[in-house]
């Protein structure tokens, strides 16, 4: 990984930008995929599954209550105790109804009513992330949302302990081509069982095998087998963000641009480098395009981190992906924490880890990140997991001005307020005042109708 050593604030910006594709190329190809799928439904849907995920499917769906899904014991209790985790996170978040009385007879209140149709989109192109099942699912649950519509690429993942790293070019044998004899794949065939498993312990009874900007736009538009729904949620590659940016003119909701992950780890003398190496792993392996991003004021700490990436790397199964994500990524070294934090609050990181002595101390000061982790034990993978928060977070600097994925991403506020008779009389005048003055004739006469007849008729109900 490469070091810039001491930069000059005015060089931040330039270090902070992330690697992405020429939106505008990926804003054409995408809206292509959007436009073809809004005119020819299912069947596009169809033909995308084999065009980049080279799997021949006939149809979408996969009823996941008439299946049987066997995973390992383990995996089935950590899937549960995370489960628990973030439920008690998430159930944390609900509102009371407050009624506040702003004046006398004017009272006030806001409820929260769960968005009724929400997509949840489960990235799955090189790894199946049942871990974003959890994250979505759950407060989609809690929230009380009527209909759950889930999609995710068809999958070879099989062993869950052993996703694949890469799509054969066609799978011989499986109905893709190369076999024009062979009949197209139920497509329960290529759900990945760990995602099957963790459907049925959140209740979701159907799942749709469909990937990428397909996906978005079956989400947006409906299909003959997906329907149509209000807000769509889930991380995924450039084309999953981009598509969902388009849905947006479409009258669809998104949570945020969730693109390709990225952490960055603020750490100092006290750090373990093995620690930080691992950190920084974790996240080069997501894809090539994550980034990754180690800020410290010592010297000694950055290459020991490099070497122990170095060593690390070469244990992973997805090594390839990662050396790629640190061909953009770097170490940053400055003055002192004071002006890390400031790198920081500048990059927007989605992850920060701060690891440093007065971890917490220096968190106070943190202004804008999707979610920061505290001290040399909080790794970041725990929050991906298993510890309660939400691991769907803004990327590529859209922490400035998004949150993380929360219970609120999943239902709508609705204002309600009763005025009695005297909260009219008290207020009534002001709002005549006010309409006047913004020539709103109208509005005026709905207070002054009001304020007359109870002048006439005080006993009036
Ligand atoms: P994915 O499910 O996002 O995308 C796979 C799909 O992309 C394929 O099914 C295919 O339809 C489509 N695709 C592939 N090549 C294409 C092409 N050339 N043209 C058009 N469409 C194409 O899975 P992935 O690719 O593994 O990416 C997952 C991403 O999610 C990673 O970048 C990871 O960093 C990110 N992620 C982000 C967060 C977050 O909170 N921000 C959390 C988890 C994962």
């Amino acid at each position: 990984m490469k070091t810039i050593k001491y930069p000059e604030p005015s060089d931040w910006p330039a270090l902070c930008e992330r690697p992405t594709f020429n939106f505008s190329e990926l804003e054409e190809r995408v809206g292509a995929i959007m436009t073809d799928v809004r005119s020819n439904g299912d069947k596009a849907l169809l033909r995308y599954s084999k065009q980049f995920d080279a799997v021949e499917l006939d149809s979408v769906t996969v009823d996941i209550a008439n299946q049987e899904f066997k995973i390992d014991p383990e995996l089935a209790d950590a899937i549960k105790m995370a489960k628990s985790n973030i439920e008690k996170f998430h159930f944390s978040q609900k509102e009371e109804i407050k009624v506040i009385e702003t004046m006398p007879g004017v009272n006030c209140w806001r409820k929260s009513v769960a968005i009724q149709n929400v997509g949840l989109y489960i990235p799955g192109g090189s790894a199946p992330l049942f871990s974003t099942l959890l994250m979505l699912a759950i407060p989609a649950k809690i929230a009380g949302c009527k209909n759950i519509v889930v999609c995710t690429p068809p999958s070879s993942g099989f062993d869950a302990n052993t996703p694949p790293l890469e799509k054969p070019a066609c799978r011989q044998g499986r109905g893709a081509e190369g076999d024009f004899n062979r009949k197209p794949s139920k497509p329960v065939e290529y759900l990945n069982p760990v995602i099957g498993w963790t459907c049925q312990l959140l209740g979701i009874e159907k799942i749709y095998l469909t990937g990428g900007a397909q996906a978005v736009a079956a989400m947006t538009f409906g299909t003959e087998s997906i329907p149509k729904v209000d807000k769509i949620f889930g991380p995924g590659n450039q084309y999953v963000t981009a598509a969902k940016q388009l849905a947006q003119n479409f009258g669809v909701a998104i949570d945020m641009p969730a693109g390709p992950s990225e952490v960055l780890v603020i750490a100092d003398d006290t750090a373990y480098p093995e620690f930080v190496a691992a950190d920084l792993l974790s996240q080069a392996e997501h894809g090539p395009d994550s980034q990754v991003v180690l800020v410290s004021n010592s010297e000694k700490i950055i290459s020991e981190v490099n070497e122990e990436i170095s060593k690390q790397v070469n244990e992973l199964p997805r090594k390839d992906i990662a050396v790629k994500a640190f061909e953009n990524s770097q170490s940053v070294l400055v003055k002192n924490l004071d002006e890390a934090v400031s790198f920081s609050n500048e990059y927007a990181p989605e992850h920060l880890i701060i690891a440093t002595e007065n971890a917490e101390e220096l968190g106070e000061q943190i202004t804008i990140a999707g979610s920061v982790f505290l001290g040399n034990w909080s790794c970041e993978s725990a929050g991906d997991y298993a510890s309660g928060t939400n691991h769907t977070l803004p990327t590529n600097g859209y922490a400035r001005n998004y949150s993380g994925v929360s219970l609120d991403s999943f239902v709508k506020k609705i204002t309600f307020q009763k005025l009695s008779k005297k909260g009219i009389q008290n207020l009534g005048p002001a709002i005549e005042k006010m309409a006047e003055a913004e020539q709103l004739q109208a509005h005026k006469n709905a207070v002054s109708l009001r304020l007359k007849k109870i002048k006439k008729d005080p006993e009036t109900s």
